[in-house]
C-alpha cells in the first residue's frame, strides 16, 4: 500500500517536474488575436497596428518628396493657401487636447514637411522643424508656435513680420469659440445651437 502511494507520489512529482521544465523552455505566448475586433495583441499586450504607430515609427523621420517648384506663381499661390490651411487648423485645434490628438498634429507638421508641393521650400520648411519643433500642448501655443514660424519663414524671404496678438482677427473663419459639431441638417445648413463663422 505504502509503496503504490510512493510510486505514485514519485510518478506525480516527475510529471509536474517535466511540465515545469517544458513551460521553462517554451513559455507560453501571450499574443493573440481579438475575437471581437480581430486585432493582433502581442507579447508585450495590445499593439495596435495604428497609422499613429506606424506613422511614429517610419514615414516622419523620412527627407523631402517632392520635388522643385519652378514657378514662383504657383509657389506663391501654394504658399498662400498652406499657410491658410494651417493657421486655420492650430486655431480651431482643441484648448486641451488629448495625447493621440498632440500626436496627429505634431504628426501632420512633420508629414507636411515630407510632402509639401515645394520641394526646396520643404526642405527649408523641415529645418526650421528641427529648430523650432512642433508646439502642441493647447490651441494658443499651437496657434502662436505657427505664427512665430511663419514669421521666420518671412525673414527668409524678406517680408514683413507679422503680428501674433491679431491672429483671431486674422483668421476670422469663426475660429473663436464655436461649438464644435459635424452634424448638419438635412439640407446641408448648419445643426441648431451651431454658429456659422465669418
Ligand atoms: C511651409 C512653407 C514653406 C515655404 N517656403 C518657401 C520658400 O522656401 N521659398 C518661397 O519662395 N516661398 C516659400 N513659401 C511660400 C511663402 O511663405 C508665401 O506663402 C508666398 O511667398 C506668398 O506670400 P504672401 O506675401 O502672399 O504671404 P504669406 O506668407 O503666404 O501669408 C499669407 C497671409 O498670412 C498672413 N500672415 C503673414 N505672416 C503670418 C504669420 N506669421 N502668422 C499668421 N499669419 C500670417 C498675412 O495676412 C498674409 O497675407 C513657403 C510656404 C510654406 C507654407
Amino acid at each position: 500500500m505504502a509503496s503504490r502511494f510512493l510510486r505514485s507520489f514519485v510518478f506525480i512529482v516527475i510529471l509536474l517536474l517535466v511540465l515545469c521544465s517544458f513551460l521553462v523552455i517554451n513559455p507560453p505566448s501571450r499574443a493573440y488575436v481579438d475575437p471581437l475586433t480581430g486585432e493582433y495583441r502581442g507579447e508585450g499586450g495590445f499593439e495596435p497596428s495604428s497609422p499613429a504607430n506606424e506613422v511614429e515609427k517610419g514615414a516622419l523621420a523620412g527627407g523631402v518628396i517632392m520635388p522643385k517648384l519652378g514657378n514662383e506663381t504657383a509657389k506663391a499661390e501654394l504658399g498662400r493657401a498652406t499657410w491658410r490651411l494651417m493657421h486655420t487648423m492650430t486655431l480651431r485645434y482643441p484648448e486641451s487636447p488629448t495625447p493621440d490628438e498632440r500626436a496627429a498634429l505634431k504628426s501632420y507638421f512633420l508629414l507636411q514637411a515630407r510632402l509639401y508641393p515645394c520641394g526646396e521650400c520643404a526642405e527649408e520648411f523641415m529645418q526650421l522643424l528641427k529648430k523650432n519643433p512642433p508646439q502642441t500642448s493647447s490651441r494658443k501655443v499651437a496657434s502662436l508656435w505657427l505664427c512665430h514660424v511663419h514669421n521666420l519663414v518671412n525673414e527668409r524671404l524678406h517680408k514683413p513680420e507679422f503680428d501674433c496678438m491679431t491672429l483671431d482677427a486674422t483668421y476670422d473663419c469663426g475660429c473663436g469659440d464655436d461649438p464644435v459639431s459635424s452634424s448638419t441638417s438635412g439640407d446641408g445648413a448648419p445643426a441648431p445651437g451651431m454658429i456659422k463663422g465669418g
